[in-house]
C-alpha cells in the first residue's frame, strides 16, 4: 500500500485526497491545511486526519477548537509520497520539506515546469515518469490538450494545431476574481502559456494557443483547429478518440448544447461534486476538410487533474504499468468509456 499525504485541501487537494480514498493500493495518511474551516471540519468529521501547514495554523484550529495530529512535517515523515496541492507556486517553497525528508512528491500545474523532474499526463508519458523523484501534473487546460493531441498524433501524425481556449474566469467558490461582465483576452499577446506547457509533455508538438477569460465559473471551452499528417475523415476522428482513454463523447441530438448541460449531466449521473473527469468532445462538431480537423471540447477544471494525479502517484512507486494504473484509477473514479 503506497502512504499518501496531501498538502493543501481547496478545489485540487480535496478531489485528490477523495480519490485516494477510493484506492485499494493507497491509504489517505492525512491533508494538510492553513485553515480552519467548513473544509477541515468535513474533512474531521469524514475521518480523515488534518495537519496543520505552520505553526501558525496549529494556533488557529486550537482557538476554534478543531485538533490536529500533528504539523506537515509530521504529516510528510509519516508517508511514501506527498501530493502538493498548494497555490501556485507555493509548491515550490514547500519543495525543500520534501527533498530533505527524501520523500517523492507530486506538483501542480500552477507550479514551474522545472519544480519536478518531469511534466507528466498519464496516456501521454507514464513509462518516462516512471520511478521518477518528482512530477509536476500539468494544468487542467494541458491535461486535456495533451489528450487529444498525443492520440490524434499517433493515430495521423499532427502537423499543427491551433486551439482557442475560453477559459472560465473562477472557481466558484473564488468570490474575489473576475470578469463578471466582459471577455478578457488573457493575455493578448498570442501565444497564451498552453502551447508551451503542452510542450513540456509533447516537446514535438507544432502548436498555437489562443486564450480569452469568459464570465462563467463551471468550465473551459476549446475551439480546435488541427492540421494532419495523413487523411482522416470525420468519422474516423470520431472512432480514434472514441477509443482515447479519458474522452467522451457527447452530441446535440441528446441535448447537450452548452457547458451547462453537461454540469447537469454530472449531477445527474450523481457524480461527487459534479466532477467531470473526462474530456467532453461535441462529436457532431467533428468536422474534417482539406486535411484539418476541427472540434469544440470542453473540460472541467476542478476535476481532469484527479486521475492523472493518482496515476502520477502510482508511477512515482514504480510499481505500475501505465495501463494498470489507468485502468484501476478509472474504475474507481468511475470514468466512462
Ligand atoms: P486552492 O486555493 O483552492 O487550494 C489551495 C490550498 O492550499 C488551500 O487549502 C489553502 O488553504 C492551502 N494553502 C494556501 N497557502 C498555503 C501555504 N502557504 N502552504 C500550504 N497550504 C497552503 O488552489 P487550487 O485551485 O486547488 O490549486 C492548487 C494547484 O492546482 C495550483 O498549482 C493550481 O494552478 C493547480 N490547478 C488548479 C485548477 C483549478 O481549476 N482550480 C486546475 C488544475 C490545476
Amino acid at each position: 500500500v503506497i502512504r499518501v499525504g496531501v498538502n493543501g485541501y481547496g478545489v485540487i487537494g480535496r478531489r485528490v485526497a477523495s480519490a485516494v480514498r477510493l484506492q485499494e493500493d493507497m491509504e489517505l495518511v492525512g491533508v494538510a491545511k492553513k485553515t480552519p474551516d467548513y473544509k477541515a471540519r468535513l474533512a474531521a468529521q469524514r475521518g480523515i486526519r488534518v495537519y496543520a501547514a505552520d505553526g501558525e495554523s496549529v494556533e488557529r484550529f486550537s482557538r476554534v477548537g478543531l485538533e490536529v495530529a500533528g504539523l506537515l512535517e509530521d504529516l510528510i515523515r509519516s508517508v511514501d509520497i506527498v501530493v502538493d496541492a498548494t497555490p501556485e507556486e507555493v509548491g515550490v517553497k514547500n519543495k525543500p520539506l520534501y527533498v530533505k525528508a527524501s520523500k517523492k512528491a507530486v506538483f501542480q500545474g500552477g507550479e514551474a515546469p522545472d519544480v519536478a523532474d518531469a511534466s507528466f499526463v498519464a496516456q501521454c508519458n507514464f513509462l518516462e515518469a516512471a520511478g521518477k523523484q518528482s512530477l509536476r501534473v500539468v494544468s487542467c487546460n494541458t491535461t486535456a490538450l495533451c489528450r487529444i493531441l498525443h492520440s490524434l498524433d499517433q493515430a495521423y501524425g499532427v502537423r499543427r494545431a491551433r486551439v482557442v481556449l475560453a477559459r472560465r474566469a473562477a472557481d466558484p467558490e473564488e468570490t474575489k476574481k473576475g470578469p463578471i461582465d466582459s471577455v478578457v483576452l488573457d493575455p493578448v499577446e498570442i501565444p497564451s502559456h498552453h502551447a508551451e506547457d503542452v510542450r513540456t509533455v509533447l516537446p514535438n508538438i507544432n502548436i498555437t494557443t489562443m486564450a480569452l477569460k469568459v464570465p462563467t465559473t463551471h468550465m473551459h471551452l476549446h475551439s480546435l483547429i488541427i492540421s494532419l499528417k495523413s487523411h482522416a475523415s470525420a468519422s474516423s476522428v470520431r472512432d480514434t478518440l472514441e477509443q482515447t482513454p479519458r474522452i467522451v463523447m457527447v452530441s446535440a441530438a441528446d441535448g447537450f448544447r452548452s457547458t451547462s448541460h453537461l454540469v447537469d449531466f454530472a449531477r445527474e449521473m450523481g457524480r461527487p461534486r459534479n466532477d467531470l473527469y473526462e474530456n467532453i468532445v461535441w462529436q457532431d462538431s467533428i468536422r474534417a476538410e482539406d486535411g484539418e480537423v476541427c472540434f469544440f471540447m470542453a473540460v472541467h477544471q476542478e476535476a481532469i487533474v484527479v486521475p492523472e494525479n493518482i496515476d502520477a502517484i502510482r508511477a512515482l512507486s514504480g510499481r505500475f504499468t501505465a495501463g494498470e494504473s489507468m485502468l484501476r484509477t478509472n474504475r474507481s473514479l468511475g470514468i466512462l468509456k
